[in-house]
């Protein structure tokens, strides 16, 4: 796997977005939704993150806020060291062929209505790249590295499988040279047959072009296949941030603990089993203090108070727990 870890292509500091909840005919504000609550991280120039979490926690809409398809409530989003929450449309067009989504559902990126050769070219269009013919040839080489036929160009969505049209979405986002990639659990969606293909071609396309990926996901073997650092989010913040094989081999956070031990094959060695209970609180209340408190096995009666913070334990390991930050004690 590629890998060029000197510096940071994205970072994201303090990034909060909240969807304010309203009620009665005057729409007064009675609280809002912590979707993403105070995030901080970077993804390195040709760096797989994975970010990982159960359903709720605030994956997707963190991914979507980096790309500016949801606005930040607040927080700074470097891009190559600009803050991209303050540039204005056509900035942020540009930054669009830089920074790219593939979204969970391959039909959702494609209009059944076009082609798939003029799906693949319409960012082409947008960013007024390339003459008609440049665009053609461009339009069969996607086709071909993804590993679909450049004679399928004039077919229509429904005549793929759901594995092709993940391809077809992947030359999408492809077309314009991106260097950051924001894949939202990309294959989830796809039979599990398809599911290692897919994977394994995001892979060499990365390796091939020296891609970063955000790669979010549910399935932590997934993570385990293709990320080099990992963060695990919950309710609305990062909990645990390290070089991958570092988290699966000594997982700290018990919420990382939690998720790795309900995986039989990724459970660390002579750890016992540990029952997850309950589900994602909603963001609207969350617990005070530690927000996993309620469902936290190593619980201690300052995590009901006092809201842990992320610190660096060590080199490149960060923990938001207070069974490991000793001064919070
Ligand atoms: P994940 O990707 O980890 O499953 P999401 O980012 O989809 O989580 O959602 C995080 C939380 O934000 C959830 O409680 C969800 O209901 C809420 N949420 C997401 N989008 C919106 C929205 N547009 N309006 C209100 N709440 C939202």
């Amino acid at each position: 796997m590629k890998q060029m870890m000197n510096h940071e292509l994205l970072e994201v500091k303090n990034l909060k977005k909240y969807y304010p909840v309203t009620t009665g005919l005057l729409s007064q504000h009675i609280g809002d939704i912590k979707a993403v609550d105070g995030v901080s991280l970077s993804i390195r120039e040709g760096e797989i993150l994975g970010l990982v979490g159960e359903s709720g926690c605030g994956k997707s809409t963190l991914g979507k806020t980096i790309l500016r398809l949801e606005e930040p409530t607040s927080g700074e989003i470097l891009y190559k060291g600009i803050d991209i929450t303050r540039l204005d449309k056509k900035e942020l067009r540009e930054l669009r062929r830089e920074i790219q989504i593939i979204f969970q559902d391959p039909d959702a990126s494609l209009d059944p209505r076009m082609t798939v050769g003029d799906s693949i070219c319409e960012p082409l269009v947008i960013h007024n790249t390339g003459d008609e013919k440049e665009r053609t040839e461009r339009v069969a080489e996607l086709m071909e590295q993804v590993g679909l036929e450049a004679g399928q160009t004039s077919h229509y969505p429904h005549e793929f499988s759901g594995g092709q049209k993940q391809r077809i979405g992947i030359a999408r986002a492809l077309a314009v040279n991106p260097r950051l990639i924001i894949a939202d659990e990309p294959v989830s969606a796809l039979d599990v047959s398809v599911q290692a293909q897919i994977l394994n071609l995001m892979m060499d396309i990365q390796e091939e072009f020296g891609l970063a990926y955000l790669f979010i996901a549910h399935d932590l073997s997934v993570i385990k296949h293709m990320a080099h650092r990992m963060a695990v989010m919950y309710l609305g913040k990062i909990v645990e941030l390290a070089n991958k094989k570092e988290i699966f081999d000594n997982p700290l956070h018990p919420y990382t603990e939690a998720l790795l031990s309900a995986v039989p094959s990724l459970k660390p060695k002579g750890k016992d089993r540990i029952l997850l209970r309950g589900d994602v609180p909603s963001p609207l209340n969350p617990p005070p203090g530690c927000h996993f408190h309620p469902r936290c096995h190593r619980v201690l009666p300052i995590c009901r108070q006092k809201e842990p913070q992320l610190v660096e334990i060590s080199p490149e390991h960060f923990i938001a727990c207070h069974l490991h930050n000793t001064d919070n004690l």
